[in-house]
């Protein structure tokens, strides 16, 4: 077999580090993140928005991101970005903004506003028109629903066919389950918007050591890791459960990074809860809560070697591949070994709904990937 092309629903792009710095007013722009290093390297200070903290120099996330940073050159680099997918047979991509793990360490509606509408004018100017091949997902503020309706529509106007929510709204909005949200489902839907959480996303406590450090000692790395896949499953819960999706059959939502085989099994998990607790199920839903999951939310996953099982003798067919360009967890380097290993008996249908289909239903406005070989 030669090259196998496949789309991405998971990738990720690394701001200037500045960007905030030059494009804010000088009375916003000092409330962004700002780092203090020890001479020693080991601890920084952070200073953001009014609050200050220690911690240790992040040794998981964000480092393993920057050292994969030095050979995927581009993830600063949208041009050379091309380079590497053409090399890995990855056509197009889902691409995440990494300036956004900050949004939830911003207090006031004004700066995270302006913070994010920045970044989303960035992208259009640097990425957006490098390629027709990157779908780049546009930031919302969560704090404020009002805020986060008027940035989506902002988003659509411009351009944007996807917005990028995390896995949680900001720690003092209400949740996703919640009725307060409806106007943003209804936006979505109405612009045609891909609602794309990333797993992990949920809102960080720097203080306690860095994102993501959930456990520590024996298994620690590993468990840490698993765990960031729940918070993409939360969310989806949520909206299935709370007639989020019910109410709005057009919205279409992209768990990425999370796996796909969960899909039928929290399917099976809410059509039980719906069905046996039935009389203090609120609200009602028009179609069963599992339907609703298979069929509006599509997950993208990158080694799991269930996910391709979950489309063919589970009868989930939202499956999306997705190299989650250029982290750890991703396939860059090996992708097309993945994908052979993938795909080696498996039938070209199934292949080409995983690597395409799926993907090309959220987004037709991509254009083709080449003719295979
Ligand atoms: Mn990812």
């Amino acid at each position: 077999m030669g090259k196998i092309w496949t789309n991405s629903g998971d990738s990720h792009f690394l701001e200037p580090e500045d960007l905030w710095r030059t494009r804010l007013p000088k009375e916003l722009a000092e409330l962004t993140p700002r780092s203090e290093k020890d001479p020693d390297g080991e601890w920084e200070t952070v200073h953001v928005d009014g609050q200050s903290f220690r911690r240790k120099l992040p040794t998981s996330a964000m480092a393993d991101f920057k050292e994969d940073s030095y050979r995927a050159v581009g993830v600063r680099d949208a041009g050379a970005r091309i380079g590497d997918l053409d090399k890995e047979g990855v056509w197009g991509e889902v691409v995440f903004p990494s300036l956004g793990m900050w949004a939830s360490t911003f207090r006031t509606p004004e700066l995270l506003r302006a913070a994010l509408r920045a970044s989303n004018e960035w992208a259009m100017g640097e990425l957006v028109p490098v390629s027709d091949r990157y779908v780049v997902t546009a930031q919302i503020p969560t704090l404020v629903v009002e805020d986060a309706v008027a940035e989506l529509e902002w988003a659509a106007e411009n351009g944007f066919r996807a917005v990028f929510l995390p896995t949680t709204p900001h720690p003092k909005a209400p949740d996703w389950h919640r009725y307060d949200w409806e106007p943003l489902w209804a936006a979505a839907e109405a612009a045609g918007m891909v609602v794309a959480f990333h797993i992990g996303t949920d809102p960080v406590d720097l203080t306690a050591g860095g994102a993501g450090v959930v456990f520590r000692g024996p298994g620690g790395a590993v468990l840490n890791y698993a765990e960031t896949t729940f918070s993409g499953q939360r969310a989806a819960m949520k909206m299935v459960a709370s007639g989020a999706l019910d109410r709005h059959p057009d919205l279409k939502v992209l768990i990425s990074e999370g796996g796909a085989t969960w899909i039928p099994f929290l399917g099976d998990r809410l059509l039980e809860g719906y069905r046996q607790h039935y009389k203090m199920a609120r609200p009602k839903l028009s179609r069963n809560p599992k339907e609703i999951l298979m069929t509006q939310v599509y997950a993208s996953f990158q080694h799991d070697e269930t996910a391709v099982a979950a489309h063919d003798a589970m009868g989930y067919k939202n499956v999306m591949f997705g190299s989650d360009y250029p982290h750890m967890e991703g396939t860059f380097g090996h992708t097309q070994n993945t994908l052979k290993d993938l795909f080696d008996g498996v039938s070209d249908e199934t292949r080409l709904r995983i690597t395409q289909g799926a993907f090309y239903e959220l987004f037709p406005h991509v254009p083709p990937v080449p003719a295979e070989g």
